[in-house]
């Protein structure tokens, strides 16, 4: 009670903290329109004109202050910078593996943490692996993330911010270069997408604009443990193309790996695929399918996956398994995830393994977060022992 007081007091005392400015990098289109509008810094009328070149400065060349619009009049970025930033989260680590992967640990607000990951030669020049939440409410079994509790949704900034953080570490300004290393983003990262659907679909607006970083949304991929109700919506809103966390073809098993089966069984899961906007040939949707050793890897596991994905436009990915510190499987030997390979190759899903990446510097599937947090940990632990110790 005591502590309640003396921190109104001391409150009531000092000088009201000002309100943070708000961060215009983030904003979809028309949100930055209104924000532009409501400052006074932009006349209603010449709103769209404003908008338009402020969008380009931001996401086209990526600038991050209102100095660098040279275009707009001093006055006009003198008010801007009264009222708004154009700023970047805080990176607190940044890792590079052996193979060129790259991993950087983003804080989005204090307590806030997500990690997202670059990989160099998947997709047409190099995949971009986001999170959108941080932690996950689903628990699935093999999943580091998934033994974490949710912390929150990130909102679109936040997510189109990881991509703000990766072209300025790759040196990807402005959007336009020929030589993009950046070309394939993936909600492959933590959290389920599905259960964020307002944010993702709203960050992908953002990062597939022409006048921006123009990725076509035919390079941005969202993977789903199997949100069924929301995946009509997804391809609506989004026309993202569809990956599955699949991993076992039989209720009993995939109700232990990805316990939402539960919820929405696979017959139910498969339905929803084959009636998702867009799907065909061209469009295919990737079934991701985690190696676990002596749990689903058998040739008969093998055929039962070729069985069921039947008729769908599809592509296979096939996961070797990434271990946790005391995770409850092991991956399957190399000879078993070849056999199984084998026989997905012989029914005509081309180059199924997803080779690992970035083990060494823990920025492979299912490793996400966890490394950070134990770092964390140990950092508090060092702290709390130091403000222990004696003087
Ligand atoms: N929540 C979404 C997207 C994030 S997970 C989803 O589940 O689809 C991205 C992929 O990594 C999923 O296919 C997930 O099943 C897989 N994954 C999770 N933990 C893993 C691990 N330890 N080893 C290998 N892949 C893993
Ligand atoms: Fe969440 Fe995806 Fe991990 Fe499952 S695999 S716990 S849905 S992040």
């Amino acid at each position: 009670m005591g502590v309640t007081l003396d921190l109104s007091r001391a409150a009531s005392d000092a000088a009201p903290a000002p309100a943070p400015l708000q961060n215009l990098a983030g904003l979809t289109r028309a949100k930055l329109q209104a924000a532009l509008v409501d400052s006074g810094a932009c006349p209603p009328e010449k709103a769209r004109m404003r908008t338009s070149q402020i969008w380009r400065w931001i996401h086209h060349a990526g600038v991050t202050t209102f100095d660098g619009m040279t275009d707009v009049a001093k006055d006009t970025r003198a008010r801007l910078a009264e009222q708004f930033v154009v700023a970047r989260p805080e990176v607190v680590e940044r890792q590079v593996s052996r193979d060129g992967t790259r991993k950087w640990l983003i804080r989005m607000a204090p307590g806030v943490e997500v990690e997202t990951v670059y990989i160099p030669d998947v997709g047409r020049a190099g995949a971009l692996c986001v999170s959108s939440q941080v932690g996950c409410t689903l628990n699935c079994t093999f999943c580091h993330t998934g033994t974490q509790p949710l912390v929150r949704n990130l909102t679109a900034a936040e997510i189109v911010a990881q991509v703000q953080v990766a072209k300025d570490d790759l040196g990807e300004w402005p959007s336009d270069r020929e030589d993009r290393r950046l070309s394939n983003v993936v909600f492959m990262g933590m959290g389920e997408p599905l259960y964020n659907l307002d944010a993702v679909a709203d960050a992908m607006d953002i990062i597939s604009d022409n006048e921006g970083v123009a990725l076509s949304r035919r390079r941005i991929t969202v993977s789903t443990s199997g949100v069924v109700p929301e995946l009509k919506a997804l391809g609506e809103r989004t026309q993202a193309m569809l990956a599955i966390s699949l991993h076992a073809t039989n209720d009993a098993l995939r109700d232990k790996l990805v316990p939402l089966n539960r919820k929405y069984p696979i017959a139910e899961l498969m339905a929803g695929i084959k009636a998702y906007p867009g799907l065909s040939n061209a469009r295919r949707v990737t079934f991701e399918y985690v190696m676990l050793k002596g749990v689903n890897d058998s040739p008969a596991d093998a055929r039962a996956l070729v069985n069921l994905v039947k008729g769908v436009p599809a592509k296979i990915n096939l996961i070797p398994f990434n271990p946790w510190p005391g995770s409850p499987y092991e991956c399957s030997d190399w000879a078993t995830i070849e056999a199984f390979a084998a026989v997905v190759n012989k029914a005509g899903y081309a180059s199924p393994i997803r080779t690992p990446r970035g083990r060494d510097i823990l920025a492979a599937c299912g490793q996400l977060k966890s490394e950070s947090e134990k770092i964390r940990a140990s950092a508090r632990r060092k702290a709390d022992q130091a403000a222990s110790a004696p003087a």
